[in-house]
């Protein structure tokens, strides 16, 4: 283990224009304070656990963003560049810290930080662009359905070479693969979803969903089964027009302002659609939502909106938990579930997702030994980090094999691509799915759908 972190070799002297790039992190150096050095984040870091190199910690990231707010450390530096890049953003290192560092909030300032000093690479950039653009978004996952549906995601996986640029194509396309439902639709897929209004009285009160952009695109069932849950459970759902990407993964690349683009129209979006709760099917959309009052905080015509909002936004299972939720039939099977890194860390929902399986007669939960660590989805990161990612990634799908489920399962489209992905990659039979298509699933063989 590397143990002393070694900013000296990069303490320069930083050129006065390079530390004005370091804005976003100096707006935020309060929030280092309260980080006492103990340590007591490392093990919970799946960087530091692979490569156990000090820069590569919570604690290390931390000293490494200190000496940039400082002026020691070039924000272009390899040190800074590398080392913020290479964290998973998973927030393992927050529930554990005994000081309650914010180092969501600090890492999305250092990625703004690093990508001023440095501009990031060309497919970051591009997707960025996709998803904050409907007009691009809808072609995009339209060519990825078609690819889908086609079988040519399949074949790709079967011809393309696992290393180098193809390598990181072959993972691509086993993602989209991976996306493909669980189970055939059913007549009643035709009942009530997301965009249609309905005449339900909702007495646990009025619901809009996120609809999202990987969501809408590649995993719309699980928005449908989302909506159907909902209405099943006592809640009304409405249509909510001009919505559009949270914006969690441009606040993750260091696009903060990308970011706050998004937020805006979300929040006017929901203002006007009069909801009681904002809902999310997706932890990293739902973590992102719940953290708009920390984007608009300096803000003072948004932030007491921001904060509103924040406060309204509920992940879909914590509301289903929250109403029982309802039982439904019969649905034989053994779920091998793994949290998702923005739910369980970022959001601090572990049980309700278990509630909602749990709800299902015949369904036997077993939780993924090591369920708490990052899958090595991270947004990109599995294509940008081909080898690091695909070690987090092998060891998850690892403990997910052993878990010997039917099916595995996550709540997140991210965390479902990853593990769906390395599954197949390691030539397993099983589907992942969300833990919403598993109650629908109950509800429709129970025939509770009208
Ligand atoms: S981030 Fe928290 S747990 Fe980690 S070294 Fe700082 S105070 Fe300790
Ligand atoms: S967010 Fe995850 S990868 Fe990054 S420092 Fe924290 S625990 Fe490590």
């Amino acid at each position: 283990m590397k143990d002393a972190i070694r900013v000296d070799a990069d303490t320069v002297r930083v050129p006065p224009a390079r530390l004005r790039l370091a804005e976003a992190l100096e707006s935020q150096k309060d929030r280092l304070l309260p980080c006492v050095h103990c340590g007591f984040c490392l093990p919970a870091c799946p960087t530091y656990n692979r490569l156990g190199d000090e820069a590569d910690s919570p604690r290390g990231r931390l000293h490494l963003m200190g000496a940039v707010v400082e002026g020691r450390l070039d924000p272009a530096s390899d040190a800074f560049q590398t080392h913020i890049d290479r964290c998973l953003g998973c927030r393992a290192c927050e529930p554990v810290c005994p000081s309650g560092v914010e180092y969501g909030v600090l890492l999305e300032a250092a990625r703004e930080t690093a990508v001023e000093a440095r501009k990031p690479g060309i497919l970051s950039r591009l997707l960025l662009t996709i998803m904050a653009s409907p007009a691009l978004r809808g072609p995009f996952f339209f060519g990825g359905r078609v690819l889908r549906a086609t079988g040519l995601a399949d074949l790709a996986v079967r011809l393309l070479p696992s290393r180098g640029l193809m390598g990181s194509g072959r993972m691509a396309m086993a993602m989209l693969a991976a996306t493909k439902s669980w189970i055939p639709p059913v007549a009643s897929d035709s009942a009530a979803g997301p965009g249609e209004d309905s005449d339900h009285p909702g007495h646990r009160g009025t619901v809009g969903i996120l609809l999202g952009c990987v969501q809408q695109g590649l995993y719309d069932r699980v928005n449908k089964a989302t909506a159907r849950t909902l209405e099943a459970n006592g809640y009304r759902v409405v249509e909510v027009r001009g919505q559009g990407c949270c914006g969690a993964l441009h606040a993750h690349a260091g696009s903060l302002q990308g970011a706050r683009d998004l937020a805006r129209s979300n929040m006017d979006a929901f203002e006007s659609a009069g909801v009681d709760f904002v809902v999310s099917n997706a932890a990293g959309c739902g973590a992102a939502m719940k953290d708009y009052h920390v984007l608009f905080e300096t803000d003072a015509s948004r932030a007491p909106a921001a904060a509103a909002f924040s406060e309204r936004v509920r992940d879909v299972t914590e509301l289903l938990a929250e109403a029982g939720p309802l039982p439904g039939a019969e649905v034989k099977c053994a779920v091998a579930y793994d949290h998702p890194c923005h739910l369980l860390h970022a959001q601090g929902v572990a049980r309700p997702p278990i509630q909602v399986l749990e709800a299902v007669p015949g369904v036997e939960v077993r939780v993924v030994e090591g369920a708490e660590e990052c899958c090595g989805g991270a947004g990109i990161y599995g294509l940008t980090h081909p080898e690091l990612g695909g070690s987090i990634g092998r060891d998850k799908v690892a403990a997910v094999t052993r878990a010997g489920a039917t099916v595995a399962c996550s709540a997140n489209p991210g965390c479902m691509m990853q593990i769906g992905a390395g599954l197949r990659l390691d030539g397993a039979s099983q589907p992942i799915i969300h833990p919403v298509e598993l109650l629908d699933e109950s509800y429709k063989r129970a025939g509770i759908y009208k």
